[in-house]
């Protein structure tokens, strides 16, 4: 689809609808990335105090939190102040969430559920606006790569298992001017059609996970392929992209790649300007880290009135950096993310899956179970996958049988799904906590 079209025709008026004014926004989003650090710092300031004002007026977990603490709007005088205020956990959110959440989400506001990078399954509530103003600073940083609201996509991404939810995807692909190719299935074959498939679809740009990206790269360098003449940009999401990453996915395309780092809970965290320096969304965020700059992040929504999330610990380690980006944006630098880091399964057909597909099954039997706190994958062989659960009151023997029938389902057949019980689970010596592991 024409890319004017697609934004004036679809994506404006159904946004809108939804009551996301991004057209009205947009104009603020472009002009703030110009702003020199200290004026962004002030805004920050502004935004911050605003948003925890909000909060002890209007969310009961706030007032109780910050009385408890003794600290109010009073005690923010700069930046530097938020770091009295106290963290918000994971656990906080999925015990709380009820009065956290505040009467604004019931009004235009969606409902969130995230299978988070550590494993931890999390449901929040997102108001219209403050999701209109995330994708407003996802747009801003895509246009660093080029791209154009309503720019056609092909899209590496998860397809969901239910048959319901996989028809809402595809309409939401037409809005969205996208093609979407599944990430759960990658065999030399599938490739190939994707390949041939995207040479008609002339996407103006590639999107998706990293690690099911590279894989398509690698296909088309081993094959000796040309690159997608209509290719623009690729933008890699959701995982770590390293270095060997990066250069077979340039090699394949010809392109620049350009990262970005989000969550579920927040949206679009950081992107990659055009020198490669991943820029915080500070117009929408304050990002610290636990530590003097390295740490566990912790972000606040400067925006999100349904459920607030002020100093909310993500699970993610980074190191921030002072430096100035020769870009000219004032925006913060994230110098490195060791969030996610996925293995790809492999079946014994020899095909290779990406772990969102497992993820997915998680997140479903969540939903409906609310059963555990956390999982780890771990697959020890080609035939044996172990299911890793740290279970709250509600596990039973009936959701653990559940949890298997659904990986044999949706995964594979033939392979020997067990769940073991434990109490925690270990990061690796990065501090990755790894979701998904292939220890073979
Ligand atoms: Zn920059």
């Amino acid at each position: 689809m024409n890319s004017a079209l697609s934004k004036f025709l679809f994506f404006y008026p159904v946004t809108l609808s939804k009551g996301e004014p991004i057209a009205f926004l947009i104009g603020d989003y472009r002009r703030n990335q110009w702003l020199p650090l200290q004026k962004i710092q002030e805004l920050q300031l502004k935004l911050f105090k605003e948003i925890m004002q909000h909060s002890i007026a209007n969310s009961v977990f706030y007032r109780e939190l910050y009385r408890k603490h003794g600290v109010s709007v009073n005690d923010i005088q700069t930046l530097d102040d938020i770091k009295s205020l106290p963290i918000v956990s994971k656990d906080d959110l999925i015990q709380s969430l009820d009065i956290i959440s505040t009467k604004n989400k019931n009004f235009f506001a969606s409902t969130k559920t995230t299978g988070g990078s550590t494993g931890q399954p999390v449901k929040l509530f997102k108001d219209a606006l403050a999701l209109a103003r995330e994708r407003c600073a996802t747009s801003r940083a895509y246009e660093w790569a080029g791209i154009g609201l309503g720019d056609s996509q092909l899209r590496f991404w998860g397809v969901p298992h239910s048959k319901n939810a996989r028809r809402m995807a595809h309409l939401t692909d037409i809005i969205a001017n996208r093609k979407r190719v599944s990430a759960f299935n990658l065999t030399d074959d599938s490739l190939a059609s994707y390949y041939d498939e995207s040479k008609v679809y002339k996407p103006k740009y590639v999107y998706g996970y990293v690690s099911v990206i590279e894989r398509f790269a690698r296909f088309i360098v081993d094959n000796n392929l040309d690159p997608l003449p209509s290719v623009k940009a690729v933008i890699t999401t959701a995982e770590v992209l390293n270095s060997n990453a990066r250069s077979v996915i340039e090699s394949a395309f010809q392109v620049n790649v350009y990262n970005e780092y989000g969550c579920g809970e927040v949206g679009s965290i950081a992107h990659q300007c055009e020198v490669g320096n991943m820029h915080i969304m500070a117009d929408n965020l304050y990002v610290e880290v636990d530590g003097t700059d390295s740490g566990e992040i912790i972000v606040t929504d400067f925006f999100n009135r349904a459920t607030p999330l002020i100093r909310y610990r993500l699970g993610d380690f980074a190191t921030l950096s002072s430096a100035i980006c020769p870009c000219g944006r004032g925006f913060p630098i994230i110098d490195a993310i060791h969030g996610r880091a996925y293995d790809l399964l492999e079946m014994p057909s020899g095909k290779k899956m990406h772990p969102e597909s497992v993820i997915y099954v998680f997140e479903q039997i969540q939903q409906e179970t609310n059963a555990f706190k956390q999982f780890q994958v771990i697959q020890h062989s080609v035939n044996t996958i172990e299911a890793k659960i740290i279970a709250n009151v509600n596990w039973s023997e009936a959701v653990s049988n559940r949890l298997i029938s659904e990986l044999k389902k949706h995964i594979d057949r033939s392979v020997h799904f067990s769940v073991t019980q434990v109490d925690t689970l270990p990061r690796e010596k990065s501090g990755k906590m790894r979701l998904v592991k292939r220890n073979f």
